[in-house]
């Protein structure tokens, strides 16, 4: 048996100094190390994105992730 860590969510508990694996805010993929966007709002919370897609969608079109299909949140519905 198999257990896999919920891990879709982001960081949230800081264990490490530095989180070196961080998943996309919206699609919820991992981001390889050196790859990816990371956008720092003006409240200074910050937000990692695969890619400039994701970007669009998320920040440009105010899509919900959970209604996309090539999205990895969409199968956390039901
Ligand atoms: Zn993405």
């Amino acid at each position: 048996m198999v257990r896999i860590p919920d891990k879709n969510l982001g960081y949230q508990g800081a264990d490490d100094d530095m989180p070196r694996i961080v998943h996309c805010i919206f699609c919820g993929k991992q981001i390889e190390p050196g790859t990816g966007l990371m956008y720092v709002k003006n409240d200074g919370s910050i937000l990692w994105f695969c890619s400039s897609k994701c970007y669009k969608n998320y920040l440009k079109l105010r899509r919900d992730p959970r209604k996309y299909k090539w999205t990895l949140k969409y199968s956390r519905i039901r």
